[in-house]
C-alpha cells in the first residue's frame, strides 16, 4: 500500500491508547485539568466502573466560548507558549493531548463558562467529531461528561477488568489528588454515592483522617525538611505512620514531586522504605503522603506520556534530603505514645 498520512481521527485514536488506557486514566486527565484551571473545589462523579459516565465538575477558569473547539484538537494547549517552557512546567497539563484523545474514544458533553461571560457554552463531540455546540446559562468552571468511553474502540474496552477494580482504580487516583491539594475539596460519588468528601481547607492531616479514618489520620508523624538554595533547593512536608503502624501494599505511599503524583514504586519510594530501615518487617509497607518540592529547572516531567514517572537533575541530592526528613520525623515520633499525637482538630 502507498504511504498515506492518517486521517485525523484514527491518528487521534492511536494516541489516545497512550494517555487512555482505563477510566482512571480519563479521570486522572480531567481532574489534572481543573487543578490547572485553579479550582478549589473538584467533584468527581463516576457510573458503571467509569466506563458509562465519567463527570468531572469544578469551579476553575472555564474555558473562553471561543476556545472551546479548539481545546479538543490535538496539541493544542493554553499552558506550554514556547519550547523553552518545557523546561520550566508548573502546571500539570502541557501536552494537549488528553481532551482530544479522550473525545475520539467516547461521547464528550463540555460545559463551560469563564466569569467574563454571561453564558456559557455546551459542546459535544463523539469519536473526535463536533456533534453540536449550544450556549448555555452555568456557573463559571467546567464540566466534563465522558460517556462510554470505548464505544469505538471494542478491543481496548474488553482489555479492562472488572467494573469494580476500575472504581478502585477511580478512587485511588481521586484519593492522590486530595492528598497532593488538601487546600482543593475533592469529592468522589460513584454509582450516585458519595464515597468521600474532603473539606479543602488546607489540613492534610484531616484529608488523612477521611480516607484512611481517624486512627491512622492521629498516628501518622509529621515530616518537614528543607534544604539547597536555587537548582539545588528541595523541600519536604507531608506525613507518615510510625513503624508499628504499616500495610501489605504500596498502595498507601503517596508520592508527589511539584506536586504530580508518582508511581509507588520507583525511586522515591525505595527510598522512602529505606529509610524506615529494618523497623518494617519484611512484606510489610508504610502509610506515607510525602510532597517534595524542588526549583522547575532542576525536574523534567515530560519522560512519560502519563506524566507519572519524573526525573531530577539532582536525584542523589533530593534522595539524601528526603531520607533524612524521614529518619528525624521516625526518631522525634520515636518516643511519643501514638495517643499523643496532634489532635486532627487543632
Ligand atoms: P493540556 O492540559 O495538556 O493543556 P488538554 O487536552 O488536557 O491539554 O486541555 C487542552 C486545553 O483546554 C488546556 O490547555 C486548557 O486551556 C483547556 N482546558 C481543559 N480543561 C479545562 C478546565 N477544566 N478548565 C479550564 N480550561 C480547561
Ligand atoms: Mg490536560
Amino acid at each position: 500500500m502507498p504511504i498515506r498520512l492518517l486521517d485525523e481521527t484514527i491518528a487521534a485514536q492511536i494516541a489516545a491508547g497512550e494517555v487512555v488506557e482505563r477510566p482512571a486514566s480519563v479521570v486522572k486527565e480531567l481532574v489534572e485539568n481543573a487543578l490547572d484551571a485553579g479550582a478549589r473545589r473538584i467533584v468527581v462523579e463516576a457510573r458503571g466502573g467509569g466506563l458509562r459516565e465519567i463527570r468531572v465538575q469544578d469551579d476553575g477558569c472555564g474555558i473562553p466560548a471561543d476556545e472551546v473547539e479548539l481545546a479538543f484538537a490535538r496539541h493544542a494547549t493554553s499552558k506550554l507558549q514556547s519550547a523553552e517552557d518545557l523546561w520550566a512546567i508548573r502546571t500539570l497539563g502541557f501536552r494537549g493531548e488528553a481532551l482530544p484523545s479522550i473525545a475520539s474514544v467516547a461521547q464528550v458533553i463540555c460545559v463551560t463558562r469563564v466569569a467574563e461571560a454571561e453564558l456559557g457554552v455546551e459542546l459535544r463531540i463523539a469519536g473526535g467529531e463536533v456533534q453540536s455546540r449550544l450556549p448555555c446559562g452555568c456557573p463559571v468552571g467546567t464540566t466534563i461528561t465522558v460517556r462510554n468511553l470505548f464505544y469505538n474502540t471494542p478491543v481496548r474496552r474488553e482489555y479492562l477488568r472488572s467494573e469494580a477494580t476500575e472504581t478502585g482504580a477511580i478512587s485511588a487516583i481521586v484519593q492522590q489528588y486530595a492528598l497532593a491539594y488538601p487546600e482543593v475539596s475533592f469529592s468522589l460519588v460513584v454509582d450516585g454515592r458519595v464515597m468521600f468528601q474532603t473539606a479543602g481547607d488546607g489540613d492534610l492531616r484531616a484529608v488523612a483522617v477521611e480516607l484512611y479514618g481517624l486512627e491512622v489520620g492521629r498516628a501518622l508523624l509529621p515530616v518537614q525538611a528543607e534544604a539547597g538554595a536555587d537548582e539545588l533547593w528541595v523541600a519536604v512536608r507531608g506525613l507518615i505512620s510510625p513503624p508499628d503502624l504499616t500495610r501489605s501494599s504500596r498502595s498507601y505511599l503517596s508520592l508527589f514531586a511539584n506536586r504530580r503524583a508518582l508511581q509507588p514504586r520507583g525511586a522515591l519510594a525505595a527510598v522512602v522504605e529505606n529509610a524506615y530501615h529494618t523497623m518494617l518487617m519484611k512484606g510489610r509497607f508504610p502509610i506515607a503522603i510525602l510532597d517534595l518540592r524542588v526549583h522547575p529547572a532542576a525536574i523534567d516531567v515530560n519522560v512519560h506520556p502519563t506524566k507519572s514517572e519524573v526525573k531530577f537533575r539532582y536525584a542523589a541530592h533530593v534522595h539524601s534530603v528526603l531520607g533524612r526528613a524521614i529518619r528525624d520525623a521516625l526518631i522525634s515520633g520515636a518516643d511519643i505514645p501514638v495517643w499523643d499525637a496532634p489532635d486532627p482538630a487543632t
